[in-house]
């Protein structure tokens, strides 16, 4: 596997059309791109997104080197049933039908208990919104978890959980947050954003959490000094320009916050929901090409994200390898029990081991490291070659 180069892409850059060779080079300087770049970027072909997806390589080696890493956790996804029913959902149950299942607190302990001593550093705790769940409810689970494994990392409650539970208890957003802070929440998953654009929302789940809600739960929590992940589910009903739209809201609030650990895009898996028969729903991501490019973009636009991760869920394993040759430097979580992409339809398994994400880190060159889930190294680092 050859190693990108400056000389590479200078190389390449004269072979590309201007406007592209000048975003590229915006991008190299470390400026960031505007809103029309990234759009142009969206549709670029060719020798062009030879040199984008060669330029965002060599973007990842400037950032973090050949590092790749990857944490130990384990989802527990406590509830599937849900009021809200977006159409691109296929995990949720109605709370009124029999095939819900809501787990007992014992039972999240037992599992979160389970994990740590199998070596996992986090839980990522969500489920839907049950009828039943408010804070006190996402509270009763820290606590329980913290107090029979004090050290594991709550990674727990999307901003749509957070946004529901605050209003079902009466509370303001900053105090719902400070108390689940108080009581051992660690770090927020930014899942609930979908694509920030509320055009986009009133198709696919028109009873979430607003754009300006999302952005107000995940700013509070990052003055707060809760770390988020921040989150795009592409490739159903949005145009390119949407997803453009998306990046630069995160982009906006990082500037302001600092508090995002890694972007990941995730893709729409289009089977056993709402959306599944409708025309066009893939819109214009259509082949492997397309989602490795939109990983390059997302590496160029949010120069000031450090980590992107790939999501090996959505993709594949395969294919979650080719995207960390294009920008991405992070490949997820051993998840342990993932159920909502199965549920969907994904068909790449609930839980890889880590010796098989160590291995397909290793077999592009690449070096594996343990992360906790704020991306401390978990393992000592060998000494990495600069040429
Ligand atoms: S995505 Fe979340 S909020 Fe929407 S229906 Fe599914 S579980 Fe409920």
């Amino acid at each position: 596997m050859t190693k990108v180069t400056m000389s590479l892409i200078e190389n390449k850059l004269k072979a590309i059309e201007p406007e592209v060779h000048e975003i590229i080079d915006k991008a190299l300087d470390g400026r960031p791109i505007s809103v029309k770049d990234g759009l142009k970027l969206m549709h670029v072909q060719d020798e062009e997104l030879d040199c984008l997806l060669k330029t965002a390589d060599l973007l990842r080696q400037r950032k973090v080197g050949e590092i790749v890493t990857y944490v130990f956790n384990r989802n527990i996804n406590f509830t599937n049933q849900c009021t809200i029913r977006c159409k691109f959902c296929a995990y949720s149950e109605d709370p009124s039908s029999n095939k819900g299942v809501f787990l007992s607190i014992p039972e999240i302990q037992r599992k979160a208990k389970e994990a740590w001593e199998l070596g996992a550093t986090e839980v990522c705790i969500q489920g839907g919104i049950a009828p039943q769940t408010n804070l006190d409810f996402y509270i009763q689970i820290i606590k329980a978890i913290k107090s029979l494994v004090p050290r594991i990392h709550v990674h727990g409650f999307s901003p749509m959980e957070i946004y529901t539970g605050a209003q079902r208890s009466g509370l303001s957003i900053k105090t719902a947050l400070q108390l689940l802070k108080k009581e051992g929440l660690d770090s927020i998953p930014g899942t609930a954003a979908e694509i920030l654009v509320d055009r986009v929302r009133n198709l696919i789940c028109p009873e979430k959490i607003s754009v300006k809600s999302w952005i107000e739960v995940i700013s509070t929590a990052h003055q707060l000094k809760i770390p988020t992940t921040a989150t795009m589910l592409y490739g159903h009903v949005e145009t390119a320009e949407e997803r453009i739209q998306h990046l630069k809201i995160i982009r906006d609030i990082q500037d302001r916050t600092a508090g995002f650990t890694e972007f990941i895009p995730l893709a729409f898996i289009n089977l056993n929901n709402a959306l599944e028969l409708q025309a066009n729903v893939h819109g214009d991501i259509k082949n492997p090409t397309d989602h490795l490019k939109l990983i390059a973009i997302s590496r160029l636009f949010l120069h000031n994200v450090k980590n992107i991760q790939v999501s090996w869920v959505k993709l594949g394993p395969q294919l979650a390898q080719k995207g960390l040759q294009v920008g991405a430097n992070d490949f997820g979580g051993t998840l342990m029990e993932e159920n909502i992409s199965r549920s969907a339809g994904a068909i790449y398994g609930e839980s890889l081991e880590v010796s098989q994400i160590r291995a397909l880190i290793q077999e592009i060159n690449r070096i594996p490291i343990q992360r906790s889930t704020t991306y401390d190294y978990l393992q000592p680092i060998p000494a990495q070659n600069s040429s």
